[in-house]
């Protein structure tokens, strides 16, 4: 068992149990789970190395209920970027090769408690695949929807799983608009809007403290598209220090993709909302999201950590794609954004600092651009 919660609107504050198989408030704003985490330090050490072991941090009650592979508690990694040491979390060596498996092993025990049988999701790759993957391991059947023109692997392993894909022409915004027409009648097992996911992706500060001796790094580079790592990262860092665990929580450098960086924007021109920008094919797909949900959110978590917004060219992640080849890692494009956003941090920087940061999802996922970038 764990502690009691509430899912709360981050606009006008209405509370609803935390067994309410809703994912948005009644005035259509975006809900944050509110709870105390338990962390039990011997409990968590006598315990497998998996995201699970943070048991008692976890908003879902019944451990009956809990799908897992086990994942997690991925390697922290040195890795020398521009000649300095940088810890990189091995988090493209997930069950479904990215660190959504993260926020779909907890969203997806969710569902299975609140005894939903069917969802849909949307996604411009991996987080499709996640909670196919989870729902496949949970016997729930699922609908993914997924922009046309989504990397053939991602397609693959979807179908694999045997959930049943939706391709939609258009954009990633056209996807994110048929499957709400499909979320009136289906529970909407989202990535960006339900809140259950971002209570998995926290446990990725976890395990960073956790691997650190229960210390907090002075900087974390992620990326920021729809900002399940920026948000997750903030949630479990604040949870640790409000806990008494941690005495500070890292400074967030969000990286962006040049070719749509809204919140960059936003964050530099010290806007108080975020105006959806004009997106260009990019590299980067995975983290191009014209129109984030949760993007004020967003904003908030970098504010408040004292970091910032950066971005990346298409030319600097290829770059960082080929440099990370060459140091005997397979990552994939979008995840080498992150990576080139790292160079760009290191040449700003003044001190020694721990930094943290993650390598997002496999290459294997994503052959066909690789190919391009490496021939
Ligand atoms: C999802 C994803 C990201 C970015 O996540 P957001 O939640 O959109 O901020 C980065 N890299 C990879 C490989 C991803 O799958
Ligand atoms: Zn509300």
């Amino acid at each position: 068992m764990t502690p009691m919660g509430e899912l709360v609107c981050y606009t006008c504050s209405k509370g609803y149990p935390l067994d309410d198989p809703r994912w948005r408030c009644e005035c259509g704003s975006i809900l944050d789970i509110v709870f105390e985490p338990v962390f039990a330090l011997d409990k968590i050490r006598g315990r497998g190395p998996t995201m699970w072991r943070y048991r008692e941090a976890i908003p879902v009650t019944l451990d009956r209920n809990i799908v897992s592979f086990d994942e997690g508690f991925t390697p922290l990694v040195e890795v020398r970027l521009n000649d300095y040491p940088v810890l990189i979390k091995q988090d493209h060596l997930f069950p479904s090769a990215s660190y959504k498996d993260r926020g779909a092993s907890v969203l997806i025990s969710k569902v299975k408690e609140l005894g939903i049988k069917t969802v849909v999701e949307d996604s411009s790759g991996n987080a499709g695949c996640a909670v196919a993957a989870y729902c496949a391991r949970a016997q729930i059947s699922c609908e993914i929807f997924v922009p046309q023109d989504t990397a053939a692997g991602k397609l693959a392993q979807i179908m694999l799983y045997s959930a049943a894909l939706q391709k939609i022409p258009g954009s990633r915004e056209d996807t994110a608009q048929a499957v709400l027409a499909a979320a009136k009648n289906k529970y909407y097992a989202s990535h960006s809007w339900n809140p259950f996911f971002f209570h998995g992706t926290k446990t990725f500060a976890y395990e960073v403290c956790e691997q650190l001796g229960w210390k907090s790094p002075d900087t974390l580079i992620v990326p920021a598209g729809n900002g399940t790592l920026v948000l997750g990262a903030h949630i479990g860092f604040t949870e640790l220090r409000s806990a008494g665990i941690i005495d500070k929580t890292p400074k967030i450098i969000a990286v962006q993709a040049e070719r749509c960086a809204p919140l960059y924007r936003a964050f530099h021109e010290d806007l108080e909302e975020i105006p959806p920008v004009e997106k260009t094919d990019t590299l980067a797909e995975g983290i191009a999201i014209a129109d984030p949900i949760r993007g004020l959110q967003i904003l908030e978590a970098v504010r408040k950590s004292g970091g910032s917004f950066l971005t990346v060219s298409d030319e600097q992640v290829m770059d960082s794609l080929k440099e990370l080849g060459r140091k005997g890692f397979c990552i994939e494009p979008t995840a080498a954004a992150t990576t080139a956003g790292i160079g760009k941090y290191l040449e700003s920087m003044h001190s020694d600092e721990v930094i943290v940061s993650v390598f997002t999802g496999h290459g294997l996922k994503s052959t066909e651009k690789i190919v391009k970038v490496v021939t």
